[in-house]
């Protein structure tokens, strides 16, 4: 059965292969294709929920180039579902040049709600989730040390991802912003076998992890300033 959305953004797992709903099962059996990140990675998701559905490759580094397209067969009364590697795509993943293209040329887009990485290592936190910011991945380094000028003063919790290689620097870096008595959390493999959620003060955090080789995926979730 069609509907009259064009464009569906569909969030996949994070890690637990569980955690996809019905209805996004159902619109990437539905729609006409499929415009994914890596087209290996969803292939191979796919393939886990028995889904047989033609894969367009669509990432950071073509989306400017395959949106016209997209739109044109769209306009012409295609469907398509648009998939990230994890997670919610538009969520530090390619998907707001499209969504923003979708809505300027009078086509119906729909997000479905789902996975996304930042929402349970803010509810995991502890640290007040009534008002926050999510900063994504900082910028590495022009930009960066504005930026974490201006988050110094922010009073609503902070999320920001970072890549595990690069933690302890990162945290480190914090104390010289934030203190290092400012509380935080690191959620490390969020939904997967190996989760943790590491609360503490900075310095605690440092102190748990300068001793291991960090592995995995990373969210740091840190408190305002009180
Ligand atoms: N679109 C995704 C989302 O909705 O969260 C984010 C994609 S971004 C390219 C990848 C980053 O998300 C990782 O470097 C990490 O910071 C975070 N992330 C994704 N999966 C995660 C997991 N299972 N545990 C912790 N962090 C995760």
């Amino acid at each position: 059965m069609r509907t009259a959305t064009q464009l569906f953004i569909v969030p996949t797992p994070i890690g637990n292969l569980e955690d996809i709903t019905l209805r996004a099962l159902r619109i990437l059996k539905e729609v006409d294709f499929i415009l994914a990140e890596d087209t290996r990675t969803s292939g191979n998701l796919l393939k886990h929920y028995g889904i047989e559905k033609k894969l367009v490759p669509h990432h950071l580094f073509n989306e400017h180039k395959t949106i016209e397209n997209i739109l044109a067969r769209l306009e012409g009364g295609a469907t398509c579902a648009l998939v990230s590697d994890a997670g919610t795509p538009a969520i530090s993943d390619p998907g707001y040049l499209l969504v923003r293209s979708c809505i300027e040329a009078g086509l119906r887009v729909e997000c479905l709600p789902g996975p996304t990485a930042f929402v349970p290592a803010l509810v995991n936190s502890g640290i007040a989730s009534d008002h926050f910011i999510f900063e994504g991945f900082l910028p590495h380094k022009k930009g960066r040390h504005t930026r974490l000028t201006a988050l110094a003063g922010e009073e609503k919790t902070m999320i920001i991802y970072e890549s595990p290689h690069r933690l302890v620097k990162a945290l480190v870096q914090f104390t010289e912003y934030f203190g290092e008595d400012r509380h935080a959390c690191v959620s490390r493999e969020l939904t997967k076998i190996y989760e943790e959620n590491i609360r503490g003060t900075l310095k605690e955090l440092i102190a748990y992890f300068e001793k291991k080789t960090v592995k995995g995926e990373i969210v740091i979730v840190i408190a305002g300033k009180g």
